[in-house]
């Protein structure tokens, strides 16, 4: 089999709530996300997509994907799409870094793969470990009040597990972690993760001020080094996200004990083949995960469950429904939430069919 085309769209998702707000003032209020189809001269089409958080959230871009996408097209036709290994070197030895852009044409390729074999993602992942994947609900930033009735809200949908989006004022994220804490109930998770907001010292100041509560911390400062400080100043779990963004520097936080759990996103690490690499090692290292994204909506959502659906549930931490905070669906078959949780599609492949009938003209097209 080889790749005939690349064929990529740039699909607007509107959020349901408005504005999703983070740390440093950061926002956005319409997702940018890019969706690609990689057809074949078998007759098969593979999808992916691909929906950084914005452009001041990791080193990504809406608009990188797609400078990524039409660098990287043009050395993969003509290649086996069910070679992933292949894929993966062809792309990293055209274009250095850049993971993000990378990711949707290795998941499109994953999605070949589970169609030639006429099998899941799941399956080829490793194989269904969990009948139902938990998820958690991000709470955008606002006051403590509006944050603990969003809390509120969701948990009477089914969720959970929340993670609130601290890294704000200091005294206010103390005020925000105490009333989100106090609406939940034994038994129910709760992170507060700073996306790098605070300074050593303003992340000092909250952990031990939430040191009585049962509370994740996440990712607290912007660099490895001062998150691995304050992790040794606090005994609440600790988890890692914008500095694990590969297996290398997951290596060096297992061996410096620098986290209890991690935030794998599928489209920060370069696709799923990476992203199985880093949950396998966080399986031997009992470390549980997060698996997500960045952000995304259905084709994303599928994806995610399918790596979700092969991890044993004492080892995912929680998992995100992307496409449950937008208002588009842009794909049939995408596992939609029921009471909390999802499940992962059980056709081959990816198992969805992304309307690509609805996103207007291509913005890139390499190949014929
Ligand atoms: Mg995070």
């Amino acid at each position: 089999m080889k790749i005939t085309s690349l064929t990529a769209w740039q699909v607007d998702l509107p959020l349901r709530e408005g504005r999703y707000a983070w740390s440093n003032g950061n926002f956005v209020e319409v997702f940018d996300a890019t969706v690609i189809a990689i057809a074949t001269d078998a007759g098969l089409t593979g999808h992916g997509e691909c929906c950084p958080l914005g452009a001041a959230y990791l080193p990504a871009y809406p608009a990188g994907v797609r400078a990524g996408l039409a660098l990287l097209a043009p050395a993969l036709i003509g290649l086996d799409p069910t070679n992933l290994g292949e894929i993966n070197r062809r792309m990293d030895a055209t274009l250095k870094g850049h993971a993000y852009a990378k990711a949707p044409i290795d998941i499109a390729c994953w999605d070949i793969l589970g169609q030639a074999s006429g099998l899941p993602l799941s399956t080829l992942l490793g194989g269904r470990a969990q009948e139902e994947i938990v998820l958690y609900r991000a709470i955008s930033q606002e006051s403590p009040a509006q944050m603990a009735e969003k809390v509120a809200g969701y948990r009477a949908e089914g969720y959970r597990r929340f993670q609130l989006k601290v890294g704000g004022d200091a005294d206010e994220d103390i005020a925000r972690i105490h009333a989100c804490r106090a609406v939940l109930d034994a038994g129910e998770t709760l992170v507060a993760d700073a996306n790098t907001g605070w300074t050593r010292a303003e992340a000092a100041r909250v952990v031990a001020a939430v040191g009585a509560l049962d509370v994740h911390i996440e990712q607290p400062c912007a660099s490895y080094e001062a998150c691995v400080s304050i992790r040794r100043r606090t005994a609440r779990p600790f988890v890692l996200d914008e500095v694990i963004t590969d297996a290398a520097s997951l290596l060096r936080a297992l061996a410096d004990d620098a986290m209890d759990i991690i935030n794998l996103k599928i489209s920060k690490v370069g696709g799923l083949s990476k992203a199985r690499l880093i949950r396998d090692l966080c399986i031997e290292a009992a470390i549980p995960m997060t698996i997500e994204d960045t952000w995304g909506g259905d084709i994303v959502t599928a994806t995610i469950a399918h790596l979700a659906q092969s991890t044993p549930d004492e080892f995912c931490f929680s998992a995100t429904d992307f496409n449950s905070y937008g208002t588009r669906t842009i794909a049939e078959g995408a596992p939609r939430r029921r009471n909390g949780r999802m499940v992962a599609p059980t056709l081959p492949g990816l198992g969805v069919r992304p309307l690509v009938e609805t996103f207007g003209a291509p913005v890139l097209r390499v190949g014929g």
